[in-house]
């Protein structure tokens, strides 16, 4: 199963393709994983793309086409993907039918209030990787799973939420037209309880 998951920053996509990508066994591919992890790392890489996450703007294409190639040439993917946060533009979409084309788009839709929210309260265990609201928190610096530190995203603050949102309205939206017009997108409401959104997710590509 080769899925793409679309929609904007603070939707869902990347919780719900954890379950999703389980659920098919194949691999888990977020974009914005890797960056953040080669920018940790300081590879080559990273240290281009920094500055484009700081502020909230997208990576260069070519830059973010060679790298998922190079992913999607690995052993694991061979029997699928579930790319989360990837293509972000029409250009990097032409570009990924020519590597792999997807066999379906599943669209995650949530208002922007909605997405304001979930941003600006989000934030990330540092050790586990979970995600939490910081309202659900009991201790605002501890992580209820595994009791590591948590963090906000420095992209997750309001100054840069508005910049990320502008790009996904007119670099990303533009994709909605183009699977659908190769009929292979499935749009789901990303406006309920989690373990709704998975069970519609499912039914939806059924
Ligand atoms: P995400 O974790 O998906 O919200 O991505 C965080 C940031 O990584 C984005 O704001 C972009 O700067 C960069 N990024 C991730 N995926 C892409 C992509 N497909 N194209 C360009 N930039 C990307």
């Amino acid at each position: 199963m080769k899925l793409i998951f679309l929609g904007p920053p603070g939707a869902g996509k990347g919780t719900q393709a954890a379950g999703v990508s389980a659920h098919f066994r194949v691999p888990h591919i977020s974009t914005g994983d890797m960056f953040r992890s080669a920018i940790k790392n300081e590879t080559p890489v990273g240290i281009e793309a920094k500055r484009y996450l700081d502020a909230g703007e997208l990576v260069p294409d070519s830059v973010v086409i060679d790298m998922v190639r190079e992913r999607l040439a690995m052993d694991d993917c061979k029997s699928g993907y579930l790319l989360d946060g990837f293509p972000r533009t029409v250009d990097q979409a032409v570009a990924l039918d020519g590597i792999s084309e997807p066999d379906a788009v599943v669209e995650i839709e949530v208002r922007d209030e909605k997405l304001l929210d979930r941003l600006t309260g989000r934030r990330v265990c540092g050790k586990c990787q979970g995600t939490f609201h910081v309202s659900k928190l009991a201790d605002a610096h501890t992580c209820p799973v595994c009791g590591g530190e948590v963090y906000q995203r420095e992209d997750d603050r309001p100054e840069t939420i508005s910049t990320r949102l502008r790009a996904y309205h007119e670099q990303t939206e533009p994709l909605i037209g183009y699977y659908s017009g190769k009929d292979k997108l499935c749009r789901v409401n990303g406006d309920s309880r989690v373990e709704d959104v998975f069970k519609n997710i499912l039914a939806s590509l059924e």
